[in-house]
C-alpha cells in the first residue's frame, strides 16, 4: 500500500521526541533514514510483532527484498519511535545468521536429526496422524450418556503472535476436530486480568488505550515495568507528567520505571492484595469517594444477603473437601419485582459499602507494612496521593502486568484494581481506567478468538458436559436475567451472537431443527487450562497436537516437567520461524523419545497481511512486504492445508462423527488461487446476511434464527459494505483533544475508544471533567466517542456497566470463585505465616493430586523467587534470542541479588551461580544491584532473587531457563501460574 509520509518537518519532529525519550537510556528513537537509500523504494505498512503496545512501521523494499524498517511517523501510538526489539525486526526478515527456517523438517521416532521433506509428504503424514488419533480417541457420548464430540487425545498450544485471521481459523479448525485441549498464551500472563475485570465492569480489557495515558493525572504503575517491558507507552506517561501527572511505581524491585517516578514503593513479591486493601481501606476511612459516582455506578448501596458473611480467612459457603465456595450467599437481598435492594445513603449494615468498611477495616497501614515490607510512611503518601484523584476533576490510571497477574490471587489483585478505580469514580473516564498492559502482539485479538478451553470467540462460555446438554439449557445457563429497568444487560443477547458464529461455522447444516448444530461442538468434560493440559500430557492423556508459535519448554512453569511430557506424544507439530527450545526437546534423550516431530517453517509478521489487535483493541492491518523465506508459509495457509487435507480423509474414508468436518463452511480461497485470503477470513469474523451475503454494519444486526453468520461478533463492523475499516489511517485526534484517533484502524467494540463511557458523565450527561471531555449527552443525542450502550438511551435511563446484569461496577462481586471481596494470602511457596487468618493461601486455588510433593518449604528454600523480562528480549525468547543486535546488547542469562545476600554468599558480579528449587535447578550469572534489597517484615527479614526468563538452549543466544524453577500451581479462577512468587536456594556455582 502506498505510503504518505508525514512532510520532513513532520518526521524531524517525530525523530526528534524519539531522542528526547532516548535520553532516558531505554529508548531508542526513529533514525530519518537517508532519502537516497530509499529512493524508489516501495514502502508498505506493519504492526511491530513484540508487545501490545502496537507500534507502526515502514517497511521499505526493493526487488522484493525488505532494505529498511523504521518507526511510521504518522503512527498516532509511536509517532516514529521504536524500542529495541522494534527497530530489530530488520534481522527476524533478513536474519543474518541463517536461523530462520525455509524448508519443512521431519524428525522419525527415535532419530537424532531432522530430515527435509516436502510440504506435499507432510500435509499429507500430518493429516494422517490427526485423523487415526481423532478417530482413537473419540469420545460421542460420556458415561452420563450426554453428547459431547470431544476428540480426548488431541491438543492445540498457541497463537498469541498469530494475525487475528490466522486465530480465527485455528480457534475453528481445533473446535471442528473436537479439540477441548485448546490454550495458549494468554492462560499464563493475563488470563486472571480477563477473569478479575469481567467480574468488575463486565468485559475482561484494557478500558482505555496507549495514547490516554496522556490525560491521567496520576499513574499507578504496580506489577509491570513500561519504560523497560512496553518502551513506547512510556511516550504517553511521559506526556502526562509534563502536563504536571504523578507517577506512582511499587514493584519488588526499584526498575527503570521506578527510577522516573515521584513516589516509590517496594514490596515483597506476592502481597498485593495487602497493600491494596490497604489502599481500599484508606479510601474508606477517610472518605475519599466519588460519593456521587459511587451510589450511581457501582453496586455499594446494595443490600447483600443475610448468609454472607466472612470469618479468619474464609467467605461464606466455604467447602474444605472440594476447597471450593458456594456462592449462593454472595449476593443481592431483592424486592418483590426480583430487582436488588439499595440504600443510598450507604448506611445500612448490609449494603456493600459497608460490609465493605468491616472488611477492609484490617489493612490499617501497620498491617501493610507488616505484610508487604513497605514502610508505613511511604504506604501512606502513595495512598494520599492516589486517592487525590477521587474528585470529579481528576483522574488516575493504573498500568499493570505480570507482577500483578501472576499469582495465585492474581485474578483478586485485579479486582481490588477494580474496586480503587471504582471508589474513586475513574472508570469509563479519559485519562481513567485500569491498563492492563499486554505482552504479546496479538494476545488481545488471539483471546477474542477464544484459543482457550473455556470460551467461544467473543467470549461465550464453550458448552461443558455437565451443565449444558443441549442449547436449550446452554442458554439457560449462559444468557443472564435482569428486571432492572436501568440495566441494559447486553449479554441478553447471546443467542443471536452464539447462533450467528454456528451459522458461519456450519452454514446450510445449521438449522433450528437440529439446534443450529450446537452438538457438533466438543463438550469439555473438565476445565483444561495449561497447568492441567500438561499434567493429562506427562499422564500420557494426549497423543498429538500442534504448537503455534509458541516455546513452552522455556515459558510453561516447571519447565523441565512440561518438556518431560513432550516426550510421551505420538506425535507433534510445531510451526515456527525458527527452531525453538520446545521443537528440539527430544534431541538430548533422542534415543528413548519415540514422538514423531513436524517443524513447519512460518512466515514473519511482515512476510503476510492480516490484522492484530493491540492491548487497546485497535485492530490494525499489517501488510505483506515480501515474501517468506524458501518454503516458508504463513500460518493462514498451512491451518487451511491441514485442514482440507484431513477433511479429504473424511470424505474418502469416513471415520469418527466426520460431520463437523466434512460438512463446515471453510472456503478462504478464491478461484484459481492456492493460498487463502486473510479478507475473506476477515469478513466472516465480521460477519454478513446468509443469503444475501452482505457484510453487516455491526452486531447490532445479529439475528437468533439462522438468518445471520458471524465468526466474532465483537468485531462486527470492522469490515463491513464500505471495506475494511482496521485498514484506516485517519489522523483526526478527535473530540476534546483526548487522543481517540476514532478514524485510525479499528477497535472492539463498534470503534469504541474507552470502555463503559456511560460512566464518564453524570445522570445529566455532562462530562465530570468539562476540561477533559470526549463523550457528552446534548439533551438528545451523544456527541464524542462511540457510547456504550447503544445510542438510543440517555444518561438518566440506563446504567453504564452494560456488560453486568445489575448495570453497575461490581464492588462486591460472585463472579469469582475465590470470594466476592478481596482477601490477603500468601503465595503457595512463603516464608511468612499470613499475620491476617489462620488460612495461609488461597483456600480456593486448585492442587491437583499430582503435584502436590512439587513444593517447597523455607527450611530448604530460603529466598523469594522472582521472574521478570528486559527491553532487549521477548517472552520466551525464540523472536529475540536469533537476533544478533539483540544478543549483543544482553547475551547471558543471569539473575539479580541484593549486596547483602552477595555478601552473605561470597557472590560477586559476574559469578556463576546455582539457584534451586524444588523443581529444580539452573545456572546463571549474578548482578549484585542495589536495585534489590531486602524487606524486613514482622521482624525477619527477607532477600528475593530475580531471574530474567527468556533463556533457554534452543536458540543462538542461550541459557537455563528460570522457569525450570517455577511450579504448577495458579490463580483460582484461571489456573494462571504463580511464576512471580516461589521458593529458592542460591550458592555460587
Ligand atoms: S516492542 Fe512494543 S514498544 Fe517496542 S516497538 Fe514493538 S510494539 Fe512498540
Amino acid at each position: 500500500m502506498p505510503v504518505t509520509r508525514r512532510n520532513f518537518l513532520k518526521l524531524s519532529g517525530a525523530t526528534a521526541a524519539g531522542a528526547f525519550l532516548g535520553g532516558t537510556s531505554f529508548l531508542t528513537g526513529c533514525g530519518s533514514t537517508s532519502v537516497d537509500k530509499l529512493k524508489g523504494a516501495k514502502e508498505s505498512t506493519t504492526i511491530c510483532p513484540y508487545c501490545g503496545v502496537g507500534c507502526g512501521l515502514i517497511v521499505s523494499t526493493r526487488g522484493g527484498k525488505i532494505i529498511n524498517i523504521e518507526g511510521d511517523p504518522d503512527h498516532p501510538i509511536n509517532q516514529g519511535s521504536l524500542c529495541a526489539k522494534g527497530n530489530a525486526i530488520y534481522q527476524i526478515a533478513i536474519n543474518p545468521i541463517k536461523r530462520r527456517l525455509d524448508k519443512v523438517q521431519y524428525r522419525r521416532p527415535g532419530g537424532d536429526k531432522w530430515e527435509e521433506i516436502s510440504w506435499d509428504q507432510a500435509i499429507k503424514m500430518i493429516a494422517r496422524r490427526v485423523k487415526d488419533t481423532r478417530d482413537k480417541t473419540f469420545i460421542e457420548k460420556d458415561n452420563n450418556g450426554v453428547t459431547v464430540n470431544r476428540a480426548s487425545g488431541l491438543f492445540s498450544l498457541g497463537g498469541a503472535a498469530l494475525d487475528n485471521e490466522e486465530c480465527y481459523l485455528v480457534s475453528k479448525f481445533a473446535r471442528l476436530l473436537g479439540i477441548t485441549y485448546l490454550e495458549h498464551q494468554a492462560r499464563l500472563c493475563h488470563s486472571s486480568t480477563v477473569a478479575g475485570l469481567a467480574a468488575t465492569f463486565g468485559r475482561g480489557i484494557m478500558t482505555n488505550h496507549w495514547i490516554d495515558i496522556k490525560n491521567a493525572d496520576v499513574i499507578l504503575v504496580m506489577g509491570s515495568n513500561p519504560a523497560e517491558n512496553h518502551p513506547i507507552s512510556f511516550r504517553w506517561i511521559q506526556k502526562a507528567r509534563d502536563n504536571g501527572a504523578k507517577l506512582i511505581v511499587v514493584d519488588p524491585r526499584f526498575t527503570r520505571s521506578a527510577s522516573l517516578a515521584d513516589l516509590y514503593g517496594s514490596i515483597r513479591p506476592g502481597t498485593d492484595l495487602a497493600f491494596l486493601g490497604g489502599i481500599i481501606n484508606y479510601i474508606l476511612q477517610n472518605d475519599r469517594i466519588q460519593r456521587d459516582y459511587v451510589v450511581e455506578y457501582t453496586n455499594a448501596a446494595y443490600l447483600v444477603h443475610e448468609g454472607y458473611s466472612f470469618k479468619d480467612g474464609l467467605f461464606s459457603g466455604y467447602d474444605a473437601a472440594k476447597r471450593s465456595y458456594d456462592r449462593s450467599t454472595w449476593t443481592y437481598q431483592l424486592d418483590e419485582k426480583g430487582i436488588p435492594k439499595q440504600d443510598k445513603s450507604l448506611k445500612d449494615k448490609r449494603c456493600v459499602y459497608q460490609l465493605m468498611k468491616e472488611h477492609y477495616s484490617r489493612y490499617t497501614p501497620e498491617v501493610v507494612e507488616k505484610i508487604t515490607g513497605c514502610p508505613k510512611e511511604t504506604f501512606l503518601e502513595i495512598a494520599d496521593l492516589f486517592t487525590s484523584t477521587h474528585k470529579p476533576d481528576k483522574v488516575a490510571t493504573i498500568l499493570y502486568a505480570m507482577g500483578t497477574t501472576q499469582h495465585t490471587v492474581g485474578t483478586q489483585n485485579i479486582r481490588a484494581y477494580g474496586i480503587i478505580q471504582l471508589l474513586l469514580g475513574n472508570v469509563g473516564l479519559a485519562g481513567g481506567g485500569i491498563n492492563a498492559m499486554r505482552g504479546e502482539s496479538n494476545v488481545q485479538g488471539s483471546t477474542d478468538a477464544a484459543l482457550l478451553w473455556h470460551i467461544l470467540p467473543g467470549y461465550n462460555p464453550v458448552p461443558e458436559a455437565a451443565k449444558h446438554k443441549n442449547l436449550e439449557e446452554y442458554f439457560k445457563a449462559v444468557v443472564p436475567k435482569s428486571n432492572d429497568p436501568m440495566s441494559i444487560n447486553w449479554w441478553q443477547h447471546r443467542p443471536k451472537y452464539v447462533i450467528s458464529m454456528l451459522k458461519a461455522w456450519f452454514g446450510d447444516a445449521a438449522t433450528k431443527d437440529n439446534d443450529f448444530c450446537f452438538d457438533w461442538l466438543p463438550k469439555a468434560e473438565k476445565p483444561t487450562p495449561h497447568i492441567v493440559l500438561f499434567e493429562d500430557m506427562y499422564a500420557g492423556k494426549l497423543k498429538g497436537g500442534f504448537l503455534w508459535g509458541t516455546n513452552t519448554v522455556v515459558g510453561g512453569p516447571n519447565s523441565a516437567k512440561e518438556a518431560k511430557a513432550l516426550e510421551k506424544l505420538d506425535w507433534l507439530v510445531a510451526i515456527d520461524l525458527w527452531e525453538t527450545d520446545t521443537s528440539i526437546y527430544w534431541k538430548e534423550n533422542y534415543k528413548n523419545v519415540k514422538t514423531e516431530v513436524f517443524l513447519l517453517p512460518a512466515a514473519s509478521s511482515v512476510e503476510k497481511e492480516g490484522s492484530i489487535t493491540n492491548s487497546g483493541r485497535w485492530a490494525q492491518w499489517r501488510y505483506k512486504a515480501m515474501n517468506p523465506p524458501g518454503d516458508a508459509k504463513s500460518d493462514l495457509e498451512i491451518v487451511d492445508l491441514i485442514f482440507n487435507e484431513v477433511r479429504q480423509l473424511y470424505k474418502k474414508e469416513n471415520g469418527k462423527f466426520p460431520d463437523p468436518i466434512v460438512k463446515a463452511n471453510w472456503n478462504y480461497t478464491h478461484e484459481g488461487h492456492h493460498e487463502p485470503d486473510p479478507e475473506l477470513v476477515a469478513r466472516e469474523i465480521n460477519g454478513y446476511d446468509w443469503k444475501s451475503k452482505k457484510q453487516l454494519d455491526s452486531f447490532m444486526d445479529l439475528k437468533d434464527d439462522g438468518t445471520t453468520a458471524c465468526g466474532n461478533w465483537i468485531y462486527g463492523g470492522s469490515f463491513t459494505e464500505k471495506g475494511n475499516l482496521m485498514k484506516r489511517r485517519g489522523l483526526d485526534e478527535g473530540p476534546g483533544n483526548t487522543g481517540l484517533y476514532p478514524e485510525w484502524a479499528w477497535a472492539w467494540p463498534l470503534n469504541r475508544r474507552i470502555a463503559y463511557n456511560r460512566a464518564a458523565v453524570n445522570r445529566k450527561g455532562e462530562p465530570w471533567d468539562p476540561k477533559r471531555w470526549f463523550i457528552k449527552w446534548t439533551g438528545s443525542q451523544w456527541k464524542g466517542d462511540v457510547v456504550d450502550g447503544g445510542a438510543k438511551f440517555g444518561p438518566e435511563a440506563k446504567n453504564p456497566f452494560i456488560m453486568n446484569s445489575e448495570g453497575v461496577g461490581k464492588l462486591f462481586s460472585n463472579s469469582v470463585v475465590d470470594g466476592p471481596l478481596t482477601e490477603h494470602y500468601e503465595p503457595m511457596e512463603s516464608p511468612f505465616v499470613n499475620i491476617l487468618n489462620s488460612q495461609k493461601v488461597n483456600p480456593a486455588s486448585l492442587i491437583l493430586d499430582s503435584v502436590k510433593s512439587e513444593f517447597g518449604n523455607p527450611s530448604q528454600f530460603p529466598y523469594v523467587g522472582t521472574s521478570y523480562r528486559l527491553v532487549e528480549h521477548w517472552q520466551a525468547g525464540a523472536m529475540t534470542r536469533n537476533l544478533p543486535w539483540l544478543n549483543e546488547l544482553v547475551p547471558d542469562m543471569f539473575c539479580e541479588i541484593s549486596p547483602s545476600l552477595a555478601k552473605k554468599k561470597n557472590i560477586k558480579t559476574g559469578d556463576m551461580v546455582k539457584i534451586k528449587s524444588q523443581r529444580g535447578n539452573i545456572k546463571a550469572r549474578a548482578l549484585v544491584t542495589e536495585r534489590i534489597q531486602p524487606w524486613t517484615t514482622g521482624g525477619k527479614e527477607i532477600e528475593m532473587v530475580g531471574m530474567v526468563w527468556h533463556f533457554g538452549h534452543g536458540c543462538a543466544a542461550s541459557g537455563d531457563s528460570c522457569n525450570i524453577l517455577t511450579p504448577h500451581i495458579g490463580d483460582a479462577n484461571t489456573m494462571i501460574p504463580e511464576y512471580k512468587a516461589f521458593l529458592v536456594d542460591i550458592e555460587k556455582a
